[in-house]
């Protein structure tokens, strides 16, 4: 840990704020091919006005599901010092109900493996933890997606990646979702603790490679660290997701720069910008995001009251 403890704090801003901004940022460019993307440059929250965008009627600077999960997730670790899954499950819940952690209440995407976990919460009374779709089609990227806070919250690295993977088993019930977790929230603590990008996902490739050698979770390990040499494509597969995030990290040295290239990737740009973004923003820290983008962000008030709840947990 760093013990400047007003650049962690910079850091921990930067961090949710960067996966808020990213997310906001992308979500009008969502689903569009990336070769229908505009110029680098007019990648904006508002994009050109000859831009066909999608979900038009929602305000500019509106985080989507990602970031509204991100902060129930958040909140549900600063309540309950760790993960618990009934708590963390019904603030899902009452997310996709009640607009819990959105800037205006409104729920505009949900991913289609969380809309059936949450359903099967609802209807059948299964357990929290079993309530995943755990097939190998069922990986799509709506729990790396909201992943971050684990990062701010954990007290070791054993912690760090078993809180990586819980958060993950109430939408997502295959391991190879929770292994794109794990790898994430090893590069964000590597981040955290003073890495550069490059070090920071060299060393948690090896920690993950490590740790995951000879367990049942070997196979799916391995898949996850060699879909690096694959071309990033910004999809919703969560392994392509993790990855095209990372890529966007390494490639760039600005905090606008990367949520950028992830937004020009195309597709899934809303999560791939806040996946990349919440990293930037842990390098970058708060002061790195651009104020443009902050000033019209909507919800500040959430993000910092999910702050203050963090207390002295989240700075120490
Ligand atoms: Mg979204």
């Amino acid at each position: 840990m760093t013990n400047n403890s007003e650049e962690r704090l910079d850091r921990v801003r930067g961090g949710l704020y960067g996966l808020l901004v990213g997310d906001a940022l992308g979500v009008p460019y969502e689903f569009h091919d990336a070769s229908e993307i505009p110029a680098e440059d007019e990648i904006e929250m508002e994009p050109p006005r000859e831009f066909r965008r999608a979900h038009a009627g929602v305000p500019v600077g509106t985080w989507s599901d990602d970031g509204a999960q991100a902060l129930c997730l958040f909140d549900s670790l600063n309540c309950n010092g760790s993960l618990d899954f009934v708590d963390f499950a019904g603030q899902l819940i009452a997310w996709y109900e009640d607009g819990r952690m959105t800037p205006d209440g409104k729920v505009f995407d949900v991913g289609i493996q969380t809309r059936r976990a949450l359903g099967t919460l609802k209807r059948s009374g299964i357990a929290a933890n079993h309530a995943g779709p755990a097939g190998e089609r069922d990986n799509g990227n709506g729990a790396l997606m909201r992943c971050m806070p684990v990062v701010f919250a954990a007290k070791s690295t054993d912690h760090l990646i078993e809180l990586a993977m819980r958060q993950g088993v109430v939408t997502h019930g295959h391991a190879r979702s929770q292994l794109c977790c794990a790898l994430y929230a090893l590069i964000g603590a590597g981040i955290l603790n003073g890495l550069v990008a490059k070090e920071a996902v060299s060393h948690a490739e090896d920690e993950f490679r490590r740790r995951f050698t000879n367990t049942q979770n070997e196979r799916e390990a391995q898949l996850v660290l060699s879909a690096r040499a694959e071309p990033p494509r910004g999809s919703g597969y969560v392994v392509d997701s993790l990855w095209s995030s990372i890529d966007c990290l390494l490639a760039t040295t600005d905090y606008e720069s990367c949520v950028r290239r992830a937004v020009m990737l195309g597709n899934d740009t809303d999560t791939t910008a806040c996946i990349a973004g919440g990293l930037a923003g842990l390098l970058y820290g708060y002061r790195g995001i651009p104020l443009k983008w902050l000033e019209v962000l909507k919800g500040k008030d959430i993000v910092e009251r999910v702050l203050r709840g963090a207390g002295a947990s989240a700075m120490s």
